[in-house]
């Protein structure tokens, strides 16, 4: 058995599946991490996610060693829709972002408009509720459909002002700003808002 370096672990931290999906492009203590590089890390952050359970990860674990142009053409296509989808989280907050809405809406019909499988919803080990969508046929189509439909979710509950970038202008995260005064700005506390705070410290303990 090969020896599995792990890679940095995904953080969930911005309320949407989709905006945490844009947040694999991460940059920590001033390095981009790019938690998409490979796909079995793709899987891994499905898995991480639980937009797929651990049996589908190894099937796909399994599949991608056997068709390698497959898996490559998948993650490709998730780094596509990643790289959309922070278009819509970057510049769908102003009016000025019209246009791109359009063509990110237009992308992102085409991504359902391949999609063939099954929706379910299944009770989790917690007590909650999960939705899940099993593609059919080919086993790699299908995997960016949960992210696409999240996204999906925020536009038609008019969500795209209550998103927002890390106020840290050196940290790329996105999420979404639930609190009840929309006053959130940072993507964690532990690091962002503590870093923050910490330099504030700093600032006021010189004479
Ligand atoms: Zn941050």
């Amino acid at each position: 058995m090969p020896t599995r370096v792990p890679g940095p672990a995904p953080v969930f931290i911005a309320g949407r599946l989709w905006l945490d999906f844009v947040n694999t492009d991460d940059a920590r203590l001033g390095q981009r991490v790019d938690l998409l590089a490979t796909f079995s890390a793709f899987v891994e952050w499905l898995a991480a996610a639980q937009v797929i359970d651990p049996d589908r990860a190894s099937v796909l674990r399994r599949r991608a060693v056997e068709q390698p142009s497959g898996a490559a053409a998948a993650l490709v296509e998730a780094q596509r829709i990643r790289a959309l989808l922070r278009q819509l989280a970057d510049q769908g907050r102003d009016a000025r972002g019209a246009l791109t809405r359009a063509h990110v809406v237009e992308e992102l019909n085409r991504v359902l408009g391949r999609s063939v499988g099954t929706r379910r919803v299944d009770l989790t080990p917690e007590g909650g509720y999960a939705r899940s969508f099993v593609p059919v046929g080919d086993a790699f189509g299908g995997l960016v459909i949960p992210i696409v439909e999240s996204a999906v979710d925020s536009l038609v509950r008019g969500e795209l002002g209550k998103l927002r970038g890390c106020s840290d202008r050196r940290c790329p995260r996105y999420f979404a700003d639930d609190t009840k005064n929309g006053k959130r700005r940072w993507c964690e506390m532990k690091t962002c808002g503590n870093r923050a705070k910490a330099k504030r410290h700093r600032q006021k303990a010189v004479p």
